[in-house]
């Protein structure tokens, strides 16, 4: 027995780092806020792409690191490098936010580590968690019976809403061949992922054909439909994006809502990137029958500028989530209880899961909606500046943009597409402002997407004279 005790007593104390003390604590956190605030001080002089590599060794040691070390590591291989998704100047696929006072939310959570797979566990969390949802369900006016899981993002809240379809039109089997699904090429691919990850990976997948602005169009679709239907297929679930990642297209939501009613179709819309614009008032017209969908994903992420690792999906069927994420193991008969189904982990592959919706509801609470607006409109609005002032450079630009993505080219009689595609090398070359490209029509194109909630005007004239500065560097060459 003593020596257990012996044993114990020794292991207590080499243990016990785990433990820092309170000075130690605020030391640390001193060194980490010192860190977070010169990287947002000097973040409008930070370039928004390095393509420097890792070159410094990040492995463990034998020996224990200083926290000046780590911190110094942290700031030179990792805050420095790749694209700074945190920079206003992030103009490349679906920009990031980064809110501060979402971080402190994390904080929060990590620290009382709150157990939030489960209401039993952390009633109060999961609370937050569901008054999250339940503020996602007023905004795109979802009845208070849908449910909702506040996922790690985009990918899963998909792949959660299309196991839903999946279960409640029962296609498993033979019939998994025969269904079809109906989305717009400009789906985004996690969907077509999610599919294969379902056990769909055989279901038949119709492209639908697309206007002129990248929507939807729902004479395609109808008729799609019915050719299937007349093939003796099962037409089953129809995918449309509030919000491409491409352009930013908003398909024609409330038709395609009505054709889904009246062919009995699951209705899934992909609103990732775009869905939080529905908080722009002046634009919230174009959501319309976003309401209508079976399931919704948005990631607050994106739209809400949050720091990555947060998405959301809302069902409106309850029982068609349950049907694959509800499971009742007997280590878990202690939270048997009818007022606690419904927790996070009845929704959603996860069971221990981080406690993000305090990310979410700090900042919703410190600072209310508005200027997430505000922000909102703003990233509209500056998207048009951004078209106008590149036009006057001599670039053509896509056609007018839903949302706060677009796309721009310079034309050329010949090798257009190599002359687009050298710029915008020598544009990620240079790295102040950061863009990406995509194929639009066979047209090589620069895109160009604003969603950071530090992206302001001064971001976007310094981006037109970045542009400026790397095609005379082109053209000279
Ligand atoms: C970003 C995006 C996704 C994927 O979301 P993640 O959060 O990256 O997993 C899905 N759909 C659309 C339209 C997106 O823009």
């Amino acid at each position: 027995m003593d020596k257990i005790l012996e044993e114990i007593a020794t292991l207590q104390i080499s243990s016990a780092a785990l433990e820092p003390s309170e000075s130690t604590r605020n030391e640390l956190l001193r060194q980490a806020t010192d860190l977070g605030n010169d990287f947002i001080n000097t973040i409008t002089d930070t370039p928004s792409y390095s393509n420097a590599q890792v070159s410094k060794d990040l492995s463990f040691k034998k020996a224990t690191q200083s926290i000046e070390t780590l911190l110094d590591l942290y700031k030179t291989e990792v805050a420095s490098k790749g694209i700074n998704a945190a920079s206003g100047g992030h103009f490349g696929y679906i920009p990031g936010g980064g809110i501060y006072t979402a971080a402190i939310g994390d904080y929060l959570a990590d620290v009382t580590n709150e157990y939030v797979g489960s209401k039993f566990a952390s009633p109060g969390g999961v609370a937050i968690e569901n008054v999250c949802i339940d503020w996602m369900k007023s905004i795109f006016n979802f009845p208070s019976t849908a449910v909702g899981n506040l996922t790690s993002g985009g990918s899963i809240a998909n792949l959660i809403a299309l196991t839903a379809a999946r279960d409640k039109r029962s296609i498993k089997g033979a019939s998994i061949e025969k269904s079809v699904v109906y989305l717009s090429e400009q789906a985004h691919h996690c969907i077509l992922k999610a599919f294969r990850i379902i056990g769909l990976g055989d279901i038949i997948i119709r492209k639908i054909a697309l206007d002129e602005q990248s929507r939807l169009r729902t004479d395609a679709l109808l008729t799609a439909i019915e050719e299937d239907k007349e093939k003796g297929l099962i037409p089953s679930i129809v995918i449309a994006s509030a919000g491409t990642t491409d352009t930013g297209a908003i398909d024609p939501l409330y038709d395609i809502g009505k054709i889904c009613k009246s062919n009995d179709l699951w209705y899934h819309i992909d609103g990732a990137y775009g869905g939080f614009f529905i908080l722009v008032q002046k634009i919230k017209d174009k959501f319309k029958g976003i309401e209508m969908a079976d399931s919704l994903v948005v990631d607050p992420h994106k739209g809400l500028f949050l720091p990555y690792g947060i998405g959301a999906v809302l069902v409106k069927d309850q029982a068609a989530v349950m049907q694959s994420h509800y499971y009742l193991a007997n280590y878990m008969q202690d939270t048997l209880d009818e007022s606690l189904v419904n927790s996070p982990m009845d929704l959603s592959p996860e069971l221990t899961k981080h406690f993000r919706g305090m990310r979410m509801w700090l900042p919703l609470q410190l600072h209310g909606v508005a200027p997430f607006s505000a922000c909102l409109e703003e990233k509209l609005l500056l998207v048009q500046y951004f078209r106008n002032e590149i036009s006057k450079e001599g670039f053509m630009v896509g056609p007018k943009p839903d949302l706060s993505v677009s796309y721009f080219w310079f034309p050329k009689d010949k090798r257009q597409n190599e002359y687009n595609q050298k710029l915008i090398n020598l544009m990620m070359e240079d790295g102040e402002i950061f863009f990406s490209s995509t194929t639009i029509k066979e047209s090589f194109v620069i895109r160009v997407a604003i969603l950071s909630f530090r992206t302001k005007i001064n971001e976007v004239n310094r981006a037109i004279k970045m542009i400026k500065r790397v095609k005379l560097k082109l053209d000279n060459h």
